[in-house]
Parts: C-alpha cells; structure tokens; sequence
C-alpha cells in the first residue's frame, strides 16, 4: 500500500520518506506545509533521457513552462540547454528572468496573443511563432513590421488525430480550438509568404496532453511531414516540424518505465521524420517534472460522518486543483510508515467546495491529526495551477539537489496576497 514505483524521486529511507536524499520530515519542520517539493535531480535525468534518446537527430527540448513555471526549476533546464514553450508574455519575462540565454530557443504558442506580447517575443529575438489563426498572423504581420523586425512563424495544424486522454486536454480534433486545419494549411502559408514581416519556417502540431501511447504522435507527426514537402514544393524554406508536447506519464500503480517509453516514442518520431532533414522541437512539460514533485501536506483533523471517514489536510483544491478539475488521480502516502491498520477515508482540503477533495474513499494506513501526508506526481500542473481562492496564501516550494533542499519560493504572505487590492 505504501510502496512507490521507481520512476519517482520519493523513496523510503527505512520508514522514512525522502525526496533525493532529503527527509520530508525536515523539510516540512524547516519550511512548513503545505510544501511543494522537486527533485532537481529528476528533472535533470528526464531531459537528458530526451536529449539522449533524440541525439542522432537536430533537436530543441522546449520546455512548457505553463507545466511549472518556476524560475529555479527554469533555470535548470536552460542550463541543461532546453528551450521553452511559451503561451504568454508572462511566461517570456519568467525566461528572460530564468534563462536570457535561451530566449533563441524559445517558441510562443497560444490561441490568443495580443500585440504586446508579440512586441516583447520580437524585441526578444525568440525561435518562433507558432500561429494558431489566419486573424492572428496579420497581427503579427502588422507587429513585426512595426518593429522592423521578421516574425519566423510555423503554423499550429490541428491533424484531426484523435487521442485518448481527459476532454479538457485533448486538442487535436476539429472540434477543438486549436489550430488551423490541415487541409487549409498549405493556403494559409501561401498567404504567410507574401507578408511582409512574415517567415514561413515551420509546422507545428500539438495533440494534448498526458497520452500515453506513441500512435497518434506519430500519426500527427506523419500528417505534418506530407505538408511540409508540399511547402518545400512551393518553394518554403521549411526547417522546423514542432511536434508540440503531451507525452504522458503513470500516476497511478502502474508499471511505468520513462527510459522505454521517450525510447519507443524518440523511435517512432525519428522513424516518420527520416530523411526529412528538419530541425525537431519537442516541447514536454508533464513528462520532465510532475514525476519529480510532491505536495507535502498535514493532517489537521479526522472525522467520521456516518459511515465515511474524512481526513483534512492543510492543502487544499487551491493548492493543487487536478483532483477537482480533471478527477486526476495522486497516489497518497504517509511520510512516516507505520504498522498500523489500514483505513478508507476522504482525503479532503479546508475549501468550502465539496469538489475540494484529493482522494475518495482511499486506502491508506490510519492516519492521525499532526501527521504527515505526500500527494505525488504533482510537479505539473500543481503549483501552476494553484490559485488564491478562500484568501488562502499559496504553498512555498523547496527543490532539492544532491540531498540538499532549498528554497526557491518563499511562503507568500496575506500582505503579498492583498497587495494589489484597493478599498
Ligand atoms: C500544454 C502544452 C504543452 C505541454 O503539454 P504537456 O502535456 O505538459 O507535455 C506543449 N505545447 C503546447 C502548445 C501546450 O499547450
């Protein structure tokens, strides 16, 4: 019940959970809770994994950094050399923060860019645009120009690959509102060519995120391959094919081997792209860090409703919202193991929403007031998400490195979080 898969960087020291070395139970004693951990280390060994599988074939890992968008977290991946995924003026002042030097290596994805935040990615020198509209492109058309400056520009195609994973992130459909649809592409980029400020330089595809078999990226990757020889046929000087992001991970029990899986898709992608003598962007967020972070939270009280039994952490929806947003499953597991019975419970947070819950009726060991939870697999898509909603401070987050913790977000206070206010 207590026993964690290998791929993550929590392991039990004897009956103590560590995060790379560190004892949890020190970190929350020296930081509090509720406390997002992340393995540096982690993180570091799935990029390489990428790059790695990937090293026969040019190739840019952008990170996405609305996965995590810590600076620190950031910064380590510039410096392992990845570029990142930006959906957001905010996000490109964080790479200008984190890491100036890869803001080459930076690509700008998104639905709705405004005008200055096209100013700022051009003025920035980023890689590319990837555009998601014919409306949005004369914007960037008029920006660039504005600016004195060429937008590289690949178009965002939506291939009409279906993938198996949650409604609210899968995006690679008709239906969805992502993306141009293939078939119009090659019209669009004909127009792209004659604007003035405009270069065609890639293709861009992105099917959703946390899918979990290789197919239908190879599938999507094969759909952008036709299109970009019929570019290069109209005479487009076509490096890029971005084959976007959404590889997957196991968050539950199962067997999951990361090396197997980046193996078995680096195979295939390299397999549909041969020959093709392009430039390839990957662009993963979920696969190089939820595997590396834990919610550290305490159990502030335990009760018993009729038949159910709760138990009350002092993390909450806010803190970590995929249990209500997408009924995401986290394995759960105490940070001191201890024989004593098995209990079902709720694990519930304080918010005053009955979808505040991270758990229903789970199995655990007895857990007691004062006691010490992990909610694993929460390094995407946590501390990202988190929000302010009840007034409540969001976590502070420590990442470790070699066995060594610091911090790399301090606890925010009620004066940060009022601070923006008038009366
Ligand atoms: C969210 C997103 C990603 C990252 O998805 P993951 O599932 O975290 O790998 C990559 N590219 C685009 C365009 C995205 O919107």
């Amino acid at each position: 019940m207590s026993s964690i898969s290998s791929p993550r960087p929590f392991v039990y020291a004897g009956s103590r959970l560590e995060c790379s070395g560190a004892d949890l139970s020190e970190l929350a004693a020296q930081f509090g809770t509720p406390l997002y951990v992340y393995s540096g280390d982690a993180i570091a060994e799935r990029a390489r994994m990428l790059q790695q599988e990937f090293a026969g074939v040019l190739h840019t890992i952008c990170y996405a950094v609305k996965a995590n968008s810590s600076l620190a977290v950031m910064r380590m991946l510039g410096e392992l050399g990845c570029g990142f995924d930006i959906v957001s003026g905010g996000e490109l002042e964080r790479v200008r923060r984190a890491a100036p030097e890869a803001l080459g290596r930076v690509v700008f994805s998104g639905v709705g860019k405004q005008a200055w935040e096209m100013d700022a990615a051009l003025d920035a020198g980023i890689l590319l645009f990837n555009v998601e509209s014919e409306a949005e492109l004369e914007v960037l058309a008029e920006r660039a120009q504005a600016l004195g400056k060429i937008a590289r520009i690949a178009l965002r195609v939506n291939p009409d690959v279906f993938a198996e994973t949650h409604p609210y992130i899968s995006t690679g459909l008709r239906e969805h509102k992502f993306g141009i649809a293939i078939e119009r592409a090659r019209e669009v980029y004909q127009r792209a060519v004659r604007m003035q400020g405009i270069e065609p330089a890639g293709v861009s595809v992105h099917i959703g995120s946390q899918i979990r078999s290789v197919e239908p990226f190879a599938e999507a990757v094969r759909r952008v391959r036709s299109l970009v020889e019929d570019l290069r046929g109209d005479g487009m000087d076509i490096r890029y094919v971005d084959a976007g992001g959404g590889f997957g991970i196991e968050y539950g029990k199962a067997e999951f081997d990361p090396a197997a899986r980046v193996a078995e898709y680096a195979r295939a992608l390299r397999e549909v792209l041969d020959g093709l003598n392009a430039h390839l962007l990957l662009e993963p967020g979920r696969f190089l860090v939820a595997q590396a972070g834990a919610l550290l939270t305490r159990v502030l009280y335990t009760k018993q409703n009729g038949k159910k039994h709760f138990v009350i952490t002092d993390a909450a929806m806010n803190d970590l919202i995929r249990p209500a947003l997408y009924q995401a499953h986290h394995e759960i597991v105490p940070v001191v193991k201890d024989e004593r019975a098995v209990q079902v419970a709720d694990i519930v947070g304080p918010v005053c929403e009955s979808g505040d819950f991270f758990a229903r009726d789970r199995e655990t060991q007895e857990l007691r007031q004062g006691d010490l939870v992990v909610l694993l697999d929460a390094g995407a898509y946590g501390m990202s998400l988190a929000s302010h909603y009840n007034t409540r401070v969001r976590p502070a987050e420590v990442l470790v490195e070699q066995g060594r913790a610091r911090l790399i977000r301090r606890r925010e206070t009620l004066d940060d979080l009022l601070a923006a206010e008038l009366i």
